[in-house]
């Protein structure tokens, strides 16, 4: 048996004639575009969604109560709301999936970083988690630039975010630097 889909596809595509002559073609294009981007959506999955903390939205404020929310699923929501707030990978924005509050990623994870200064966790996990590479953290540790904070339950070593955090941003204001001095000798 043909695929459902690519039997409608055909189907469809033998239909492109009389359909762009039709007085309500942009109307079908939308329609078949949607289509194209929810089938995109089922084989590509959901993007990548990243945490970035707790809501905390003024609802009064926003005009949010339980009794603007409807829906098959109306949350409890609590002012200020207790929703946690996503934001797709690489996107500037992040949306809480209680209230729908937007804000913005860069603000969030600042932040967000600001509160896990002070914590301590094992390489792999602060490389994990800021996109740093492992490895990196590792030979901060072993040239003495990073001080090792202490070991997990498993005796791994654990270091301090705020530390990493440091490390990084001196290490990438660095590269900007060099990067800069290239350009100028090259120029
Ligand atoms: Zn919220």
């Amino acid at each position: 048996m043909t695929d459902p889909i690519v039997a409608a596809t055909r189907f469809l595509a033998e239909q492109m004639e009389w359909i762009r002559h039709h007085p309500a073609a942009d109307e079908h294009l939308d329609v078949i575009e949607r289509c194209v981007r929810r089938i995109r959506g089922v084989v590509d999955g959901p993007r990548p969604k990243k945490y970035l903390g707790p809501c905390g939205a003024d609802l009064d404020a926003l005009g949010i109560g339980p009794e603007s929310l409807s829906g098959p699923y109306v949350p409890t929501v609590s002012d200020p709301c207790e929703g946690d707030v996503y934001g797709v990978v690489g996107g500037k924005t992040g949306t809480c999936r209680t209230c729908g509050a937007q804000v913005a990623q860069d603000e969030r994870r600042a932040w967000l970083d600001d509160q896990v200064r002070d914590k301590a966790f094992r390489a792999a996990h602060i490389a994990d988690a800021y996109g740093i590479n492992v490895n990196t953290i590792r030979t901060w540790a072993a040239r003495g630039h990073l001080v090792q904070h202490g070991i997990d339950r498993d005796l791994r070593p654990v270091y301090l975010v705020g530390d990493v955090l440091d490390l990084a941003r001196a290490a990438a204001i660095r590269r900007a630097e060099n990067e800069a001095r290239r350009e100028r000798a090259t120029a």
